[in-house]
Protein backbone atom coordinates (compact mmCIF):
# COMPACT_ATOMS: atom_id res chain seq x y z
CA UNK A 1 0.00 0.00 0.00
CA UNK A 2 1.33 3.31 -1.00
CA UNK A 3 -0.43 6.33 -0.24
CA UNK A 4 1.94 8.82 -1.09
CA UNK A 5 1.38 10.80 2.26
CA UNK A 6 3.87 11.01 5.49
CA UNK A 7 3.54 7.80 6.97
CA UNK A 8 3.46 7.22 10.57
CA UNK A 9 5.36 4.76 12.60
CA UNK A 10 4.08 3.75 16.09
CA UNK A 11 5.80 2.46 19.22
CA UNK A 12 3.94 0.12 22.01
CA UNK A 13 6.24 0.26 24.63
CA UNK A 14 5.19 -0.79 28.45
CA UNK A 15 5.65 -2.34 31.96
CA UNK A 16 7.16 -6.43 31.21
CA UNK A 17 4.59 -8.87 31.08
CA UNK A 18 2.05 -6.27 30.14
CA UNK A 19 1.34 -7.93 26.99
CA UNK A 20 3.10 -6.26 24.56
CA UNK A 21 4.14 -9.08 22.58
CA UNK A 22 0.95 -11.08 22.70
CA UNK A 23 -1.15 -7.84 21.69
CA UNK A 24 0.96 -6.86 18.72
CA UNK A 25 0.58 -10.81 17.57
CA UNK A 26 -3.22 -10.30 17.52
CA UNK A 27 -2.25 -7.05 15.62
CA UNK A 28 -0.03 -9.32 13.42
CA UNK A 29 -3.04 -11.93 12.95
CA UNK A 30 -5.69 -9.35 12.62
CA UNK A 31 -4.15 -6.59 10.58
CA UNK A 32 -1.83 -7.94 7.85
CA UNK A 33 -1.40 -4.68 6.33
CA UNK A 34 0.18 -3.37 9.62
CA UNK A 35 4.13 -3.47 9.35
CA UNK A 36 5.74 -5.19 12.65
CA UNK A 37 9.47 -5.46 13.10
CA UNK A 38 11.27 -8.17 14.32
CA UNK A 39 13.89 -6.96 17.09
CA UNK A 40 17.21 -8.48 17.42
CA UNK A 41 17.92 -9.70 20.35
CA UNK A 42 21.13 -11.58 22.06
CA UNK A 43 18.96 -13.63 24.63
CA UNK A 44 18.24 -17.50 23.89
CA UNK A 45 15.10 -18.57 22.05
CA UNK A 46 12.49 -19.41 24.28
CA UNK A 47 10.72 -23.23 23.41
CA UNK A 48 8.65 -22.46 20.31
CA UNK A 49 10.44 -19.23 19.65
CA UNK A 50 11.42 -19.20 15.74
CA UNK A 51 14.77 -16.92 14.39
CA UNK A 52 13.37 -14.18 11.66
CA UNK A 53 9.89 -14.59 13.27
CA UNK A 54 9.49 -13.37 17.12
CA UNK A 55 12.84 -11.81 16.94
CA UNK A 56 16.72 -12.25 15.20
CA UNK A 57 18.45 -14.12 17.77
CA UNK A 58 22.10 -13.20 17.60
CA UNK A 59 25.41 -13.46 19.32
CA UNK A 60 26.93 -10.86 20.85
CA UNK A 61 29.40 -10.13 18.35
CA UNK A 62 26.84 -10.09 15.99
CA UNK A 63 25.26 -7.50 17.84
CA UNK A 64 28.54 -5.46 18.44
CA UNK A 65 28.73 -5.46 14.48
CA UNK A 66 25.29 -3.84 14.04
CA UNK A 67 25.58 -1.02 16.65
CA UNK A 68 28.89 -0.68 15.27
CA UNK A 69 27.57 -0.04 12.06
CA UNK A 70 24.97 2.42 13.50
CA UNK A 71 22.49 -0.64 11.94
CA UNK A 72 19.96 -0.43 14.60
CA UNK A 73 17.09 2.72 15.04
CA UNK A 74 17.73 2.26 18.95
CA UNK A 75 18.44 -0.29 20.99
CA UNK A 76 18.90 -1.16 24.72
CA UNK A 77 19.87 -3.50 27.46
CA UNK A 78 16.73 -4.83 28.83
CA UNK A 79 16.61 -6.32 31.99
CA UNK A 80 19.69 -5.27 33.27
CA UNK A 81 20.77 -8.55 31.44
CA UNK A 82 20.43 -9.10 26.97
CA UNK A 83 20.73 -6.54 24.30
CA UNK A 84 17.55 -5.89 22.08
CA UNK A 85 17.37 -3.92 19.24
CA UNK A 86 15.18 -2.90 16.23
CA UNK A 87 17.02 -3.13 12.58
CA UNK A 88 17.29 0.27 10.96
CA UNK A 89 16.91 -0.54 7.39
CA UNK A 90 13.09 -2.66 7.37
CA UNK A 91 12.07 0.16 9.45
CA UNK A 92 12.47 2.84 6.69
CA UNK A 93 11.78 0.47 4.05
CA UNK A 94 8.02 -0.02 5.51
CA UNK A 95 7.45 3.69 5.90
CA UNK A 96 8.73 4.80 2.38
CA UNK A 97 6.74 1.85 1.08
CA UNK A 98 3.69 3.85 2.47
CA UNK A 99 2.64 1.37 5.47
CA UNK A 100 1.56 1.62 8.82
CA UNK A 101 4.76 0.32 10.74
CA UNK A 102 4.65 -0.73 14.64
CA UNK A 103 7.60 -1.30 16.99
CA UNK A 104 7.20 -3.31 20.32
CA UNK A 105 10.16 -2.30 22.29
CA UNK A 106 10.97 -1.06 25.77
CA UNK A 107 11.06 2.03 27.21
CA UNK A 108 14.77 2.73 26.93
CA UNK A 109 14.24 2.19 22.88
CA UNK A 110 10.98 4.34 23.37
CA UNK A 111 13.03 7.32 24.63
CA UNK A 112 15.48 6.74 21.95
CA UNK A 113 13.04 6.99 19.16
CA UNK A 114 11.26 10.00 20.67
CA UNK A 115 14.62 11.31 19.88
CA UNK A 116 15.42 10.24 16.37
CA UNK A 117 11.80 9.95 15.07
CA UNK A 118 10.11 12.58 17.40
CA UNK A 119 6.55 12.41 14.45
CA UNK A 120 6.02 9.03 15.75
CA UNK A 121 2.61 8.23 17.86
CA UNK A 122 3.85 6.75 21.47
CA UNK A 123 1.72 4.73 23.02
CA UNK A 124 1.65 3.18 26.61
CA UNK A 125 0.34 0.15 27.11
CA UNK A 126 -0.43 -0.37 30.67
CA UNK A 127 -1.95 -3.27 33.28
CA UNK A 128 -5.87 -2.43 34.66
CA UNK A 129 -3.94 -3.26 38.17
CA UNK A 130 -0.35 -3.40 39.24
CA UNK A 131 -1.62 -6.86 40.90
CA UNK A 132 -2.99 -8.02 37.60
CA UNK A 133 0.68 -6.90 36.34
CA UNK A 134 2.07 -9.29 39.08
CA UNK A 135 0.01 -11.90 38.36
CA UNK A 136 1.09 -12.33 34.75
CA UNK A 137 4.45 -11.59 35.45
CA UNK A 138 4.22 -14.82 38.01
CA UNK A 139 1.72 -16.76 35.16
CA UNK A 140 4.29 -16.79 32.62
CA UNK A 141 6.23 -19.13 34.48
CA UNK A 142 9.51 -18.98 32.20
CA UNK A 143 11.75 -16.98 34.78
CA UNK A 144 13.56 -17.84 37.91
CA UNK A 145 12.68 -15.87 41.07
CA UNK A 146 15.77 -14.26 40.75
CA UNK A 147 14.86 -13.03 36.88
CA UNK A 148 11.18 -12.39 38.08
CA UNK A 149 12.49 -9.80 41.19
CA UNK A 150 14.61 -8.01 37.98
CA UNK A 151 11.86 -7.98 36.19
CA UNK A 152 9.45 -6.95 38.45
CA UNK A 153 11.93 -3.86 39.25
CA UNK A 154 12.06 -2.74 36.05
CA UNK A 155 7.96 -2.75 35.33
CA UNK A 156 7.81 -0.58 39.11
CA UNK A 157 10.22 1.76 37.10
CA UNK A 158 8.36 1.42 33.69
CA UNK A 159 4.92 1.75 35.15
CA UNK A 160 5.89 5.62 36.59
CA UNK A 161 6.92 6.59 32.48
CA UNK A 162 3.16 6.39 31.68
CA UNK A 163 2.74 10.41 30.99
CA UNK A 164 5.67 10.54 28.63
CA UNK A 165 3.62 8.77 26.10
CA UNK A 166 1.45 10.49 23.69
CA UNK A 167 -1.89 7.82 24.60
CA UNK A 168 -2.68 5.08 26.94
CA UNK A 169 -4.04 1.65 26.23
CA UNK A 170 -5.20 -0.56 29.08
CA UNK A 171 -4.73 -4.68 28.49
CA UNK A 172 -7.91 -5.39 29.57
CA UNK A 173 -8.14 -8.20 26.79
CA UNK A 174 -6.19 -8.36 24.10
CA UNK A 175 -8.09 -8.45 21.04
CA UNK A 176 -10.04 -5.40 22.24
CA UNK A 177 -6.48 -3.77 23.43
CA UNK A 178 -4.83 -4.76 19.82
CA UNK A 179 -8.12 -3.28 18.23
CA UNK A 180 -8.21 -0.02 20.41
CA UNK A 181 -4.45 0.26 19.33
CA UNK A 182 -4.77 -0.56 15.17
CA UNK A 183 -7.72 2.06 15.34
CA UNK A 184 -5.59 4.82 17.00
CA UNK A 185 -3.03 3.90 14.26
CA UNK A 186 -5.42 4.30 11.73
CA UNK A 187 -7.15 7.58 13.38
CA UNK A 188 -4.25 9.28 13.57
CA UNK A 189 -2.73 8.21 10.17
CA UNK A 190 -6.14 9.77 8.63
CA UNK A 191 -5.53 12.93 10.40
CA UNK A 192 -2.27 13.14 9.32
CA UNK A 193 -3.15 12.45 5.54
CA UNK A 194 -6.43 15.45 5.84
CA UNK A 195 -3.54 17.74 6.73
P1 LIG B 1 11.30 -10.73 25.98
O1 LIG B 1 12.69 -11.16 26.32
O2 LIG B 1 10.32 -11.06 27.07
O3 LIG B 1 10.84 -11.19 24.62
O4 LIG B 1 11.33 -9.14 25.88
C1 LIG B 1 11.82 -8.41 26.91
C2 LIG B 1 11.64 -6.93 26.62
O5 LIG B 1 12.42 -6.52 25.52
C3 LIG B 1 10.21 -6.48 26.32
O6 LIG B 1 9.90 -5.42 27.20
C4 LIG B 1 10.29 -5.98 24.91
O7 LIG B 1 9.42 -4.89 24.70
C5 LIG B 1 11.72 -5.53 24.81
N1 LIG B 1 12.19 -5.47 23.43
C6 LIG B 1 11.93 -6.34 22.43
N2 LIG B 1 12.50 -5.95 21.30
C7 LIG B 1 13.11 -4.77 21.56
C8 LIG B 1 13.90 -3.86 20.77
O8 LIG B 1 14.12 -4.03 19.58
N3 LIG B 1 14.38 -2.78 21.40
C9 LIG B 1 14.17 -2.53 22.71
N4 LIG B 1 14.67 -1.42 23.23
N5 LIG B 1 13.44 -3.36 23.49
C10 LIG B 1 12.93 -4.47 22.92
Amino acid sequence: MSTGQPTRLVVLAGPTAVGKGTVAAEVRAAHPDVWISISATTRAPRPGEVDGVHYWFVSEDRFDEMVASDDLLEWAVVHQRARYGTPRAPVEEALAAGCLALLEIDLQGARQVRTTMPDALFVFLSPPSWEELVRRLVGRGTENDEERARRLETARQELASEAEFDVTVVNREVHAAAEELVALMTYDHESTRAD
